[in-house]
């Protein structure tokens, strides 16, 4: 038995939540209200309590922040059972200082993490309110959390704390995103991202010629990771993505460092990827007694992945085909890598158009934000029935 989607579109009550939410004015405004709200990696806190009293304000329970400043609530069920998690990460890429003034230019609503994930964030406040507001019955609790550190160098380490409190409680995972209305993620990709630093004595550059130098060892190494070969089937890939060091141009520099950023669908081709890596560090290290080499691992996402015919996808696949949403998959790195790789059945999705995320001209369309709303209203719904 799969997740019966239609037998929740003709209940009266869903019905009319279902309408209700045709309008998306109300998503929009929490959406941009979330936006105003500074909230990088790490300075999450200001967002977290302003999610925590709508929360609140809605009537769910169990209501709590925990100390790295994730957010809980809960919505209990008529029976019991393995609970529905619904999440959407609180933190954008963009420092305190960001200018986060909107622009709107025709359909497009431009500001930095508006889709990224102010826009899933609100999907998840106005799901539990439509929910509240229409008495909407489902078998088992749900959860709705917001959580810390997605982004970068959290490393997911929100969602990893969530999963760790609620894993006993809970059977299945919907995890939000603002933009790609269509579109679901239930395979996982593995990231491994590495910091590499040179130091060397360095000195002058004319009275020390000669002199080891941070700069043209880790360069060098750079070089040959460039050059790495890696399989296109699984898909596999890697990037040098920050390279810096030094302190002059007259100076043989004593410190550079880069950052590496290591990717693959397959675990064990990513594995293979570390490893070769790994060996050209060995190597370096070993030829050149002077410098010295320090990879410290600075994220670490593992990869996982539910099958496309599985009853949580496919339902996915009919609420999204419900609200006539063109649907399509993608591989990526989310928080629900972390389900994902614990065998937690877990699906992402996107609530509404948009694009130039992690930019300043990041820009959401919102016309679809309703239809997005909607599919995961079914889904939800369908989600946190019982199974039989
Ligand atoms: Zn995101």
């Amino acid at each position: 038995m799969g997740l019966d989607i239609h037998q929740w579109r003709s209940h009266p009550n869903v019905a009319q939540a279902i309408a209700d939410l045709a309008n998306y004015r109300p998503v929009l405004e929490t959406a941009i209200a979330l936006q105003q709200i500074p909230a990088p990696t790490f300075g999450e806190a200001e967002r977290a309590a302003f999610v925590a009293e709508r929360l609140r304000r809605i009537g769910l329970s169990s209501i709590d922040i925990d100390a790295i400043g994730n957010v809980y609530s809960r919505r209990p069920g008529r029976r019991g059972g393995p609970a529905l998690l619904v999440s959407a990460h609180l933190d954008t890429v963009f420092p305190h200082e960001t200018d986060l003034r909107l622009r709107y230019e025709g359909e497009r609503i431009y500001g930095p993490g508006l889709g990224d994930n102010s826009t899933g964030l609100a999907g998840l406040i106005h799901l539990a309110q439509v929910m509240q507001q229409h008495h909407l019955p489902h078998d088992t609790d749900i959860w709705f959390v917001a959580n810390v550190g997605e982004e970068g160098l959290g490393d997911l380490r929100g969602i990893r704390a969530v999963i760790d409190r609620l894993r006993d409680r809970i059977g299945r995972v919907v995890v939000l995103e603002g933009c790609d209305f269509g579109t679901l993620h239930h395979q996982a990709i593995g990231v491994r991202r590495y910091q590499i630093e040179a130091r060397a004595a360095g000195g002058h550059s004319w009275g020390n010629f000669g002199a080891a130098s941070a700069i043209h060892s880790l360069v060098r190494l750079a070089a040959r990771i460039s050059e790495l070969s890696v399989p296109s089937n699984p898909r596999t890939t890697f990037n040098i993505g920050v390279i810096e060091g030094g302190t002059s141009v007259n100076t043989i520099a004593q410190h550079a460092r880069l950052l590496l950023d290591m990717r693959s669908v397959s675990a064990t081709a990513l594995a293979n990827l570390i490893a070769q890596v790994d060996q050209l560090v060995a190597s370096a290290a070993a030829g050149q007694r002077e410098v010295t080499l320090h990879v410290e691992t600075v994220g670490n996402r593992p990869s996982g992945a539910i099958p496309r015919e599985h009853e949580l996808v496919q339902g996915a696949v009919a609420a999204l085909q419900a609200v006539g949403a063109p649907v399509s998959f993608q591989q990526s790195s989310t928080d629900a890598n972390i389900p994902l790789s614990q065998g937690l059945p877990a699906v992402c999705m996107g609530l509404t158009d948009g694009g130039n995320a992690h930019r300043h001209d990041e820009f959401i369309l919102p016309a679809n934000l309703g239809r997005g709303l909607q599919a995961l209203l079914l889904l939800a719904m369908a989600a946190s029935a019982a199974t039989s």
